[in-house]
């Protein structure tokens, strides 16, 4: 079985990333910069937070952390969301999810400029990639993309199986999925938690993505022999993080697999960094 190691082609691709901001600096006249804000104390959140900044350091990208109390009102968060779309050395705004309790995640999400918005989430970026226009993709699908595409595996002409509905993964998975392109092109069902099969849907795919936030629930009868399985969830448990897939048993029946961790997760951060470099270079005018 082919081990889909997302911990080495993040790094590859940081490497190269870095190389590329080098390459570009003095045309831009300064380095891709990117903010973060964090609000609240949320442990899960703070890792995050600062993955996000290492990976930064490592490819070149100037990261600025803004790390906000628990009790941050609305007015307050929309306000630096406004200063940082005015910004000129700032080329990406991230707001860490969740927000704390009694603010609104969607206002914030769409108060961030579309042409900053490097984790594609604002409306105007999603709907364009529901047209099939450019901009910004969701970081954990297009992460996932990514990956497939590094290890040529192209699920054109092939039946994809993506367990899952939301906004930042499944949803727009599904659409990344079914576009025209080498590395897409498939023939997509999404399953979610009204789907009354999901073992007999999940063996249809030759390649097969979960997202369901439920630890360990496709199980080796659900794989078709030979299936590609990435597995984007995460969970803490006593025995150490876990994914949606039991990783074990799938692998005697996969022909590739992401592990968890080391899988989708450092997948995100990569796309992450990809997406701000893109945006330094649209917007110090040096894309090529
Ligand atoms: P979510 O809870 O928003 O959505 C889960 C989806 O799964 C829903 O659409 C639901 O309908 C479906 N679902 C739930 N139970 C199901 C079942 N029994 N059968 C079929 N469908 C079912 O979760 P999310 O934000 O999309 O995240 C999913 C998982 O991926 C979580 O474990 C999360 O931690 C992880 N995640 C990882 C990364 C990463 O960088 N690796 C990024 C985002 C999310």
């Amino acid at each position: 079985m082919l081990l889909l190691d997302g911990k080495a082609t993040a790094a590859a691709i940081r490497a190269e990333l870095k190389e590329e901001v080098a390459a570009g600096l003095a045309a831009a006249g300064r380095a891709p910069g990117l903010a973060v804000i964090l609000v609240g104390e949320d442990p899960a959140s703070q890792v995050y937070v600062r993955n996000k900044e290492r990976g930064c350091e490592e490819a070149g990208i100037r990261s600025e952390a803004f790390r906000l109390p628990a009790d941050t009102t609305q007015e307050t968060l929309e306000v630096l969301i406004d200063e940082l779309n005015g910004r000129a050395d700032i080329d990406g705004i991230l707001l860490q999810l969740p927000l704390p309790k009694g603010l609104n995640s969607q206002r914030c999400l769409e108060r961030i400029s579309p042409k900053k918005d490097v984790d594609g989430f604002h409306p105007e970026n999603m709907g364009r990639l529901a047209l099939g226009l450019p901009g910004f993709r969701p970081c954990t699908p297009a992460g996932v993309m990514t990956l497939l595409e590094r290890y040529d595996l192209s699920p054109s002409g092939k039946k994809a199986v993506v367990v899952g509905r939301s906004n930042i993964v499944g949803k727009p998975l599904a659409l990344m999925l079914g576009a025209p392109g080498k590395y897409a092109n498939a023939t997509v069902t999404v399953c979610h938690s009204g789907t009354p099969n999901l073992a007999e849907e999940c063996r249809q795919a030759d390649f097969l993505f979960v997202a369901a936030g439920r630890p360990c629930l496709v199980t080796s009868d659900m794989v078709k022999p030979g299936a590609v399985v990435v597995d984007v969830g995460i969970h803490r448990t006593d025995e150490g993080l876990v994914g949606d897939c039991k990783y074990d048993d799938i692998t005697c029946i996969a022909s590739a697999m992401t592990p968890v961790p080391g899988g989708v997760g450092p997948m995100t951060i990569a796309q992450l960094l990809i997406n701000t470099v893109i945006s330094w270079k649209g917007r110090t005018g040096i894309a090529g």
